[in-house]
């Protein structure tokens, strides 16, 4: 067997604090640890996690890896490398409904020669302050008939269908960017929802306050998974980003893209409306990471590599 190097690594490395030093965030450390660089060493950004948090997780190897996979809360994690196989990034994040506390990030990477290393790191997780929020919809959304109830269960299925399958290579590039240009977000990432007093639910996404048929436009590249109307998401669509990223476009009153088409930053997919279980017009965006929903505004907040280059592999 070869043999298994393992080390608990706490310190920035020379590599990535170099692509990213005119990165806007804080590090978890500026030291360079010459013991960390010897076994490798993980840096994430941004340093302080909340549930709901994205984040780039950047591996710094001191050989050329011929793979390298992450295992982080049961969720496989794919890492991609660009020219350099010393460097791997993989985009991750903590879900919404995870509980606060410290927990395990396990990294992987097999070399060349056969031996492997295996990293560590505690990831401290905060609480985020979502807050409770009273909404009142028609009751049909709060009390759905068997008639609506048979259309959410096909809807699931088409769904379920499109977040099945993700590409295995990253399809974006650089930073993630708002749909909208000009309408304000709202602050409405993970409050706790009241639907008429009734029903409880975790606001998976962010809102736009967006008149109707604004033009709303791809927050990066990718091919689109899905774009039809739902019973609740009203006019939907979604984008694969690849390896398990995707972001969902909701109440949508006009779609202007279809299935299966790749897109590009920016692009305009819809027009925003008021369809499905809305209390009036505004744009929904998730950001889905293999099951997990995320804050979108902390992912516009990131500072990402440029991966146009991984095309070359
Ligand atoms: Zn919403």
């Amino acid at each position: 067997m070869p043999p298994s190097r393992s080390r608990t690594l706490l310190h920035a490395a020379l590599l990535a604090a170099t692509i990213f030093s005119a990165a806007p965030f804080a590090r978890s450390s500026a030291i360079i640890d010459a013991k960390s660089i010897d076994s490798g060493s993980i840096l994430i950004t941004p340093s302080n996690l909340s549930n709901g948090s994205p984040c780039l997780i950047t591996i710094t190897l001191p050989h050329e890896a011929l793979s390298v996979t992450g295992n982080w809360q049961a969720h496989r994690v794919p890492f991609f490398s660009l020219t350099d196989r010393h460097t791997w990034f993989a985009l991750a994040g903590v879900d919404v409904e995870l509980a606060p506390g410290s927990y395990p990030l396990t990294i992987e990477a097999a070399f060349k020669d056969g031996t492997h290393t295996t990293l560590h790191q505690q990831l401290t997780i905060e609480t985020a302050p979502y807050v409770q929020v009273p909404l009142t919809v028609p009751d049909k959304f709060v009390e759905p008939d068997s008639k609506a109830l048979k259309q959410i269960a096909a809807d699931k299925l088409i769904k379920d269908k499109a977040f099945a399958t993700t590409a295995a290579t990253p399809l974006w590039t650089g930073n993630f960017t708002p749909p909208l240009r000009l309408a304000p977000q709202s602050d409405s990432f993970g409050n706790q929802r009241l639907f008429n007093g009734k029903v409880a639910s975790v606001h998976r996404g962010l809102d736009y306050h967006a008149k109707l048929h604004t033009p709303v436009g791809a927050i990066n590249s990718g091919r689109v998974a899905l774009a039809r109307p739902l019973y609740f998401e009203g006019g939907c669509v979604v984008i694969d980003h690849g390896l398990g990223l995707m972001s969902v476009y909701m109440h949508l009153s006009k779609i202007e893209v279809t299935a299966g088409r790749r897109v590009r930053r920016g692009q305009i997919i819809a027009l925003s409306g008021a369809s499905g279980r809305a209390t009036g017009p505004h744009l929904h965006l998730g950001v889905r990471w293999q099951g997990s929903y995320l804050d979108p505004a902390k992912l516009f907040q990131l500072q990402m590599p440029q991966i146009s280059a991984l095309r070359a592999h």
